[in-house]
């Protein structure tokens, strides 16, 4: 199989179809329409065998995290996704694995509307980077800024079922043989990005961002971009029943503040507009907790039971050194 007939076999008319789309796969470039009156919402995300997957991953898991990494991004700025480019690094045109990698792409995108528009194939160590495209009306994308003193802090969903499931993928954590470690596993090879809620809490919350590199990780940067203090009761975080069954309290407290790649969204909101969040959570039967709150400051404050304490553990960093 040569290169133009993978990408026809597997790369091409995949995902939604849609009207927008011009032309997509085939040509030198897509070209695509952009609703009047909209923005374009652009972002790029790459995962990496070896660094954000193990190397003998399933090939439909890997299809399906290259995209929902991206989608997830979108979600956390209340966009519509509509198109996404694919570039493909693969040692090999292996059918069996390209098979389960475009299916897994192929039902995430179709399942969020979103059309395979053009992309790149080149062969070497397997490397996935996805280029996702949408769309918000102008000015109201939620932005990491828009949080003020006073704001709540709320999170999707429960945290740390990724970083666990990813230690049990990779036998780092015991036998994976339990239902809870299955379903552990599963949220880190299938993440749910939380498209709709994004697209919901537009004109409702005040900043978002999604969570790809844990929340001791994600959350100062959220704080730092509005320009305020986070507050956060650790008691309060959101824990799946999957996990408490799988680790102790101190285990799953790590878990769920530092560990990645769960890519739930973390929203500040107005108290008043709580209710209103809540409120489309609870149509999309989507867990949401609050956390804490943001004051005037700078920094994140960690508590326990109402009494400051020192996590010692931070998100992923791809560059920092270690003993620095
Ligand atoms: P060019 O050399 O002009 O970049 P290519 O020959 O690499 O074009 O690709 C041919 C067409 O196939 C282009 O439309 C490109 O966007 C598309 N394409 C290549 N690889 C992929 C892929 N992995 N997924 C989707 N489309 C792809
Ligand atoms: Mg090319």
């Amino acid at each position: 199989m040569d290169e133009f007939e993978l990408i026809g076999r597997y790369f091409s008319g995949r995902g939604a179809a849609r009207a927008d789309v011009t032309l997509g796969v085939g040509d030198d470039a897509a070209l695509l329409q952009v609703p009047a009156g909209a923005e374009l919402v652009a972002a790029v995300d790459s995962i990496v065998a070896g660094r954000h997957f193990p190397v003998d991953s399933d090939a439909r898991s890997v299809g399906h995290r290259a995209l929902a990494v991206n989608l997830s991004d979108v979600a956390a700025m209340g966009a519509t996704p509509a198109w996404a480019t694919l570039a493909l690094t693969l040692p090999d045109a292996d059918p069996a694995w390209l098979e389960g990698f475009a299916a897994g792409f192929s039902e995430l995108a179709a399942r969020h509307g979103v059309a395979l528009v053009g992309g790149d194939t080149t062969s070497g160590p397997l490397a996935v980077s996805v280029q996702i495209l949408g769309y918000v009306p102008r000015g109201t994308a939620l932005l990491r800024s828009g949080a003020h003193a006073g704001d709540l802090l709320a999170v999707t969903g429960t945290l740390g079922d990724a970083g666990a499931g990813l230690a049990l993928a990779t036998r780092a954590l015991g036998a994976a043989d339990s239902a809870a470690a299955h379903e552990l596993v599963r949220r880190f090879e299938y993440p749910t990005p939380r498209v709709e809620f994004g697209l919901a809490a537009r004109g409702i919350a005040s900043a978002a961002m999604d969570l790809s590199d844990g929340l001791a990780g994600d959350l100062p940067k959220l704080a730092a971009a509005s320009g305020v203090a986070a507050h956060v009761e650790v008691e309060h975080l959101p824990v799946s029943r999957a996990l408490e069954s799988s680790a102790d309290p101190a285990r799953r407290r790590e878990w769920a503040l530092s560990a990645g790649d769960d890519y739930e969204l973390l929203l500040a909101v107005p108290p008043e507009r709580l209710p209103a969040l809540a409120a489309r959570a609870a149509q999309l039967n989507l867990r949401l907790t609050t956390i804490g709150e943001l004051r005037r400051g700078t920094g994140v404050k960690w508590s326990a039971h109402g009494a400051e304490i020192d996590i010692g553990v931070r998100g992923y960093d791809h560059f920092r050194r270690a003993s620095t």
